[in-house]
């Protein structure tokens, strides 16, 4: 598939257009928090904007009337990082696991798609997918991608 060199702040507010309707729909707040300099990374556009709905999706899901979405992009340990929260009920440690498998769902229409080509999509960036979660509290969920190097 194509690569390109993509920043990370573009692609969340171009993921961010296809969900702004659900959002609006169901009155859940956002804060999206960007830095003022580039995050690039090597990678397909649509494949990573995929994974961005995925998990925004199931964010909103999780979320009724009144919780925030919050979309954060930096750079850590020289690697970029896309953290999605929400203020969801959170996921029980027992299914914690589970979560990634193919075809593993919650949901009474659920896939349990989402999240297994989620993470195979990060796996061929070279990247990592971590989730945070504190069940009452929420769901955070993590992506790690080597930046771009111009030489490379
Ligand atoms: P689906 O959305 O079709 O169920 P996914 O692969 O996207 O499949 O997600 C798998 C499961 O992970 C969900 O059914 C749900 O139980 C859990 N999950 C994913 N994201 C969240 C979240 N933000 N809050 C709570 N549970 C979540
Ligand atoms: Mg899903």
């Amino acid at each position: 598939s194509k690569l390109e060199k993509i920043d990370l702040r573009n692609l969340v507010k171009e993921s961010l257009k296809l969900v702004t309707s659900e959002i609006n729909l169901k009155g859940i707040k956002r804060n999206i928090i960007l830095p003022d300099e580039e995050v690039n990374v090597r990678g397909n556009f649509n494949q990573l904007q995929q994974v961005l709905i995925n998990i925004i999706t199931n964010a909103i899901q999780a979320m009724g009337k009144g919780g925030k979405l919050e979309i954060r992009v930096k750079k850590k340990d020289n690697q970029a990082v896309i953290e999605i929260s929400d203020t969801g009920p959170g996921i029980p440690e027992e299914i914690r696991k589970k979560i990634f498998e193919p075809f593993f769902t919650t949901k009474e229409k659920g896939t349990g798609l989402g999240l297994s080509v989620s993470y195979s999509i990060i796996q061929k960036h070279k990247g990592q997918i971590e989730v945070e979660s504190e069940e009452g509290k929420g769901t955070t969920f993590r992506i790690l991608l080597p930046i771009y190097e111009n030489t490379g």
